[in-house]
């Protein structure tokens, strides 16, 4: 009999009222119960009793959630699905060939960022000798990307491993933001805070994330805040101290802002916008997950963005965009039926570009032709309409 590494307490607190069904993605696309929530703790619950094996139908359960959480904000019994979750893919990683060789090659990758800097600038070079296949949804990766250089110390920003490789202009942006605030930013070693260890926690690799945790938590000394432009990160930052368990860990995590969170609190620091918002140029906000559902903090995307344009918001109830770290690649029908609401929800906004405040969430409605910029590359293009790279 397999015992789940998750808290049997937590289990026992779904009462199956079924409120949680309309707000999960997976349940959206496909109508099936073992799709959603309550059916996934179900399955989990069978498995803890003994009257399911871990293998098979079970794990396509489990592997199929997108991990997105809004099931926890709708929940009004206050289930931690995402604990149950991460524990449950932790016993699948640990126990079974849940997560493939290739899998845990490409994730060691991101850990190591001069390999993947190495990495992606081939992919570039791949892409544009036409050797990357079209149904490989990717954008156009860049070929060079620019050095970020410091510019003060008052708070860190954290640059991680996919967002540096391949939106290394979206830091650029938020460095002269915040430098528009009056903030100096301080870059970390990239060696050493090179990936948080997210999609790790995500694919059930808890040893690997902590292993990436501990080197992160050095490449930030002093107290100075740590302010984050990617959603995911932020998230995987703040849970520092549940992954570690140790009080260092814990402080640290309390140093950890979403940068709009943050800005959102200084906003009289920031200039204001040279022209008034054009109506005629709405931009629509697409909240990623873990901004909306795990840190809470979407509203003050809007508090930063609406002093510098016209927003329009989606009719969708913050429905997930199907990206889910890995699961775009992974699981490419059920993420691109899943994309396919979101896709429905921008176009009748009626806006030509949409805020997102995730890289995965940017790759995958970029793929889809989405014209997706970053809350803070919005804030810049607005502060400084003529420069092309000032920092
Ligand atoms: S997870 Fe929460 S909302 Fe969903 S069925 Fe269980 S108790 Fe109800
Ligand atoms: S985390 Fe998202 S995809 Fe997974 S069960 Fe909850 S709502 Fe559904």
């Amino acid at each position: 009999m397999t015992i789940l590494r998750v808290d049997p307490e937590e289990l026992v607190t779904c009462v199956a009222c079924g409120l949680c069904l309309p707000h999960c993605p997976t349940y959206r696309v496909t109508g099936d119960e073992s799709a959603s929530p309550r059916g996934r703790i179900a399955a989990m619950r069978a498995v803890q009793s003994g009257d399911a094996d871990l293998r098979g139908e079970f794990t396509r359960y489990m592997d199929e959630c997108v991990q997105c959480r809004a099931c926890e904000v709708a929940c009004p019994s206050s289930v931690p699905f995402g604990h149950l979750m991460e524990g449950t893919r932790a016993t699948l990683a640990a126990e079974t060939s849940y997560v493939s060789w290739w899998q845990r090659l490409a994730y060691r990758t991101l850990g190591h960022h001069r390999v993947l800097l190495g990495l992606s600038r081939g992919l570039a070079l791949a892409q544009r000798a036409h050797l990357v296949p079209t149904r490989v949804s990717l954008p156009k990766l860049p070929l060079h990307a620019r050095p970020l250089r410091s510019t003060g110390d008052d708070a860190w920003l954290f640059t991680g491993c996919v967002m540096d490789a391949w939106q290394r202009d979206v830091h650029a942006a938020v460095i002269r933001v915040l430098g528009a605030a009056g903030v100096g930013v301080a870059l970390p070693d990239s060696r050493r805070a090179g990936c948080c260890g997210a999609l790790h926690v995500h694919a059930g690799l808890h040893d690997d994330a902590a292993a990436l945790a501990r080197r992160v938590l050095d490449a930030f000394p002093g107290d100075a805040p740590i302010l984050v432009d990617s959603a995911g990160c932020g998230a995987a930052l703040q849970d520092y101290g549940r992954l570690l368990g140790t009080d260092e860990a814990a402080a640290f995590a309390h140093r950890v802002h979403d940068v709009h969170e943050w800005l959102a609190e200084r906003l009289d620091d920031l200039p204001a916008p040279p022209h008034r918002p054009d109506p005629d140029a709405p931009v629509a906000v697409h909240d990623p997950c873990h901004l909306r559902n795990v840190q809470r903090t979407h509203g003050a995307v809007r508090t930063v963005l609406e002093r510098y344009v016209e927003l329009r918001e989606l009719d969708d109830e913050g429905l997930c965009c199907g990206a889910g770290g890995a699961y775009a690649a992974l699981h490419p029908t059920l993420a691109n039926q899943i994309r396919q609401r979101k896709l429905d929800a921008i176009t009748r906004t009626g806006a030509a570009t949409v805020a997102s405040a995730n890289p995965g969430c940017t790759l995958h409605l970029a793929a889809a032709g989405v014209d997706v910029r970053h809350p803070l590359e919005i804030v810049d293009a607005a502060l400084h309409p003529h420069a092309s790279h000032p920092a």
